[in-house]
């Protein structure tokens, strides 16, 4: 599943290629993929409606129409956007297709369908899953004395806490592993036992690692252009623990154990970590 590095790669990717672009018709072809709405709703409310931005919270991507219109996707699993050009066929799983007026077709292709689109008819009607999000991980709102004060009052675990979206923003299970690892913190820590200069570590893994992945990302392929590719792309490399189970750590040579927490994976060094 694509993490918050990710997802900032695909608005980065989508901005140059659909701000300031007028979708001439939408095709919402699956109702899964916007349940909250009608098919012909979702066609007429985007119908002629101009993209005026492109951004992001959290995982939501968001895209503002001059309307004062938004409609938020998520991606989940595979969710993916491709724009092609007229003489492109029409890849596999397109559930969503806007008609731009350069001649291009912006698809929504998901393989799972487990992605969701959401039509948000002024930004102050923002859905609750986006209100209920913790502050942004790279803006000034997610301060050091939030995150202190939000590891001071949890008795999960840190790494349960570092992946709930409504106290910590952005860190999946690959990230949490890797920003826990950085700071030197046990995932298996009680959050409010977490001594303060111990938090301030881990507040600034948190940031540092979000921000190398974004920094990394010009090698992660995310070609608009391929309907048949993944978004997958090589931030692989830079992972330290995640999937490094049995190998060496690279700080101390011990060997990276994986537990697993609430049903997913936790890889740590359980010398470097405690
Ligand atoms: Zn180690």
């Amino acid at each position: 599943m694509p993490e918050l590095p990710e997802v900032e790669h695909v608005v980065r990717a989508l901005r140059p290629a659909i701000v300031g672009r007028r979708i001439l018709a939408a095709e919402l072809k699956l109702k899964r993929t916007a349940p909250d709405i009608s098919r012909p709703a979702f066609n007429r409310l985007l119908k002629d409606a101009l993209i005026t931005a492109v951004g992001r919270r959290g995982k939501y991507i968001l895209i503002e129409f001059e309307s004062g219109q938004m409609l938020t996707t998520h991606l989940r699993m595979t969710g993916k956007f491709v724009a092609l050009t007229p003489d492109d066929s029409l890849p596999p799983y397109a559930h969503v297709i806007f008609y731009l007026d350069d001649e291009r077709r912006l698809v929504f292709c998901d393989m799972r369908q487990f992605g969701r689109m959401r039509i948000v008819p002024n930004p102050s009607k923002l859905p609750k899953e986006l209100l209920a999000l913790a502050p942004e991980p790279l803006a000034p709102e997610f301060s050091e004395e939030y995150f202190l004060s939000t590891v001071r009052k949890s008795h999960r675990s840190l790494k349960q806490l570092l992946l709930d979206q409504t106290r910590v923003l952005g860190l999946g299970n690959i990230y949490a592993s890797e920003a826990l690892f950085l700071a030197g913190v046990s995932p298996m820590k009680d959050a409010s036992t977490l001594s303060k200069p111990r938090a301030r570590k881990l507040y600034q893994a948190i940031r540092d690692v979000l921000q190398e992945a974004i920094d990394s990302g010009s090698t992660l392929q995310i070609d608009l252009a391929d309907g048949n590719g993944s978004y997958f792309g090589s931030s692989e490399r830079f992972w330290r623990v995640y999937e490094h189970e049995g190998e060496p750590c690279v700080r101390c040579r011990a060997q990276i154990k994986r537990v697993v927490q609430s049903g997913r994976s936790t890889y740590y060094c359980p010398r470097c970590q405690r």
